[in-house]
């Protein structure tokens, strides 16, 4: 590994001062707002250049977090699947189970060496409340998770969590109280008292700093996979697959491979139900630019500009806008963005569960799901790396209610698994 500065954070030269990524990201929002971002932006730039938050923020990745997250080389599934070698970089090992907290300590972290005394957040499913509260706790932090009132019903286990670990989970009843009304609130309540709260954002997404910030401290995920898989292999991958929801696990692997261009880059976003129907959050393949949560991106939204309810099985996934270097990154044609249906993540989830015993996220099951079909089109001396952003326990109830094995596993009692890969590839 190389040392641990650079171990632990990797910056470059893009946004540009104005946050800017080419035409995307920059910053749509309220000026009393904006200079809240400032003082974050100049904060963040001056702490990265501080030897004690860097050493901080890497012994914290490595005795708290657990990294390096392993690389390991899914043999099974690969010879099943026949065609290139399949790698998973285990973000799904971490703490907490899944990537992000990786930027939650990175935030939290900067919101103590900035003097706050309470980190504040929304949250969807609770996945990034739940990361958030831990950091929080972790760093003896005040911890504020708006909730809209119909997801807090739905996501009860999270819930608990969050208030386990110390955090006050505040109902968002307005709206269609769900995920962008609890931004909305959080937001309100953030300009309420900037000095003493500080705004920790849920993926590379919202106005300048955030969606570099956050890139930033999961950049860490690609500065380790690219020197492990090249101890494997000998060589870089051919490709590397990641999902995106607002796309920060995919920044975080893609971000050290940018500039190899022989190495070929795939965002996955969910499908849905298809892409013909309204049910998918296909952003960047079907969405139009626009602006949303005070940045520019691609979009999914009406006539009218305004953002369209969204869906997919992975409520990690469900957002209608997309971080704007992923927006950045589609235009000058350096990462390629594909998608992957409910069904066949279902499939991926079962296979992989089957193949390896790893149970993946229903998120990371989309990434795992277009590398078994990009790996039939590849040579078995290939390579490609999967970005498991995390792991499945919080999906199991889910699936095992309404995507019972069965429906998947068409003649298991009489040929086992082997028909159920050849069913797979089928598609
Ligand atoms: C939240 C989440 C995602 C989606 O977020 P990104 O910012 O797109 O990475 C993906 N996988 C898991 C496991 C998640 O919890």
């Amino acid at each position: 590994m190389k040392n641990a500065l650079t171990q632990a954070i990797n910056t470059t030269n893009l946004p540009d001062r104005q946050g800017c990524f080419g035409e995307f990201g920059g910053s749509y929002i309220p000026g009393d707002l904006q200079n809240v971002m400032n003082d974050i932006t100049r904060a963040y730039e001056a702490i990265v250049q501080d030897p004690a938050f860097l050493t901080e923020l890497s012994d914290l990745q490595k005795h708290y977090v657990g990294r390096p997250s392993p690389v390991y080389h899914a043999k099974r599934l690969s010879e099943a699947v026949g065609g290139a070698q399949i790698y998973l970089k285990r973000e799904d090992l971490n703490h907490t189970g899944a990537h992000k907290i990786n930027h939650c300590i990175g935030e939290a972290l900067l919101a103590k060496k900035m003097g706050k005394k309470k980190v504040i957040a929304e949250t969807g499913a609770g996945q990034h409340g739940v990361a958030l509260a831990t950091a929080a706790a972790l760093l003896g932090l005040e911890c504020d998770i708006y909730m809209g009132a119909v997801d807090i019903r739905k996501e009860a286990p999270n819930v608990s969590r969050m208030k386990i670990l110390g955090a006050n989970v505040v109902s968002v009843e307005r709206g269609t109280k769900t995920l962008k009304d609890a931004v909305d609130a959080a937001f309100e309540a953030y300009l309420q008292d900037p000095v003493q709260q500080i705004y920790c954002i849920g993926s590379v997404v919202g106005p300048h700093p955030f969606p570099m910030m956050v890139r930033d401290f999961q950049s860490v995920v690609g500065i380790e996979a690219k020197q492990q898989i090249q101890e494997m292999t000998g060589s870089l991958p051919k490709a590397i697959v990641a999902c995106v929801g607002g796309g920060s696990n995919a920044m975080g692997i893609f971000s050290a491979f940018l500039d190899d261009k022989q190495v070929r880059l795939y965002g996955v976003e969910p499908a849905g139900k298809g892409l013909d129907t309204k049910e998918h959050a296909a952003t960047i393949t079907k969405g139009k630019v626009g602006i949303l949560h005070g940045f520019k991106s691609f979009l999914l939204q009406d006539e009218k500009g305004e953002a369209l309810p969204v869906y997919s099985i992975a409520s990690g996934l469900d957002y209608p806008g997309v971080g704007p270097q992923h927006s950045y990154l589609k235009t000058i044609g350096r990462v390629n963005y594909e998608t992957a249906t409910d069904r066949e993540a279902v499939e991926a989830f079962y296979g992989l569960s089957r193949m390896e015993g790893i149970i993946p996220a229903l998120e990371s099951s989309h990434a795992v799901a277009y590398a078994i079909k990009l790996a039939q089109t590849m040579g078995r001396d290939e390579t490609i790396l999967v970005n498991l952003s995390g792991r499945g326990d919080k999906d199991i109830d889910f699936v095992m209610e309404h995507y019972p094995l069965v429906d998947y596993e068409p003649k298991a009692e009489e040929n086992g698994f082997e028909e159920f890969l050849a069913h797979i590839k089928q598609k």
